[in-house]
């Protein structure tokens, strides 16, 4: 094999994603166990938060399966190592990711400002719409340090205000 195919969802994770995962375990002194290092490699090898069900349907089936209490363990396991962080979407269900994937993506995020809807309550990311990067920073209390300052804009988003606008008497 000389080049990455680009993503196989259905194959075994990529021998490097493997090799990361072994190492990351090793690092933390804990033992390396078939289950810990699927699922390891699993967070590690994806772009995405992962709910515990995505991490299941992303496990080698074959050989021997990974019942769907153990994924649970481990999962809390890593996040209790550090290693992995849980948190509860919008839907209530939690999805998993590595730390080093949270902090790459929370340093994107703020790079940009967002708007938040207050009637969905989805954020979404105002990349190019023209508004400062680095609002003016406001004046702290002596002794406080800023650190970064964030500008997050709240409203209604197109698709509430479609529905909002819609008269009840009218919709049917
Ligand atoms: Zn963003
Ligand atoms: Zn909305």
């Amino acid at each position: 094999m000389t080049s990455l195919t680009p993503s196989q969802p259905d194959s075994a994770p990529a021998p490097a994603v493997l090799e990361a995962a072994q190492e990351r375990l090793r690092r933390l002194g804990a033992r390396v166990t078939q289950p810990r290092l699927c699922i390891l490699a699993c967070l590690i090898g994806s772009n995405e938060p992962l709910t515990h069900q995505a991490v299941i349907d992303r496990l080698p089936g074959q050989g021997e399966a990974i019942d769907r209490v153990t994924v649970y363990r481990v999962l809390d396991w890593l996040v209790e190592q550090g290693v992995a962080q849980k948190r509860a979407g919008n839907d209530r269900v939690f999805r998993f990711s590595l730390v080093e994937h949270e902090a790459a993506r929370a340093e994107v995020h703020r790079q940009h400002s967002h708007f938040h809807c207050t009637r969905c309550d989805r954020t979404f990311c105002l990349d190019d719409v023209g508004l400062p990067a680095q609002p003016a920073a406001p004046r702290v209390p002596s002794g406080f340090a800023i650190e970064h300052v964030e500008l997050t804009v709240n409203g209604v988003c197109a698709e509430c205000g479609a529905r909002v606008a819609r008269q009840p008497d009218s919709a049917t």
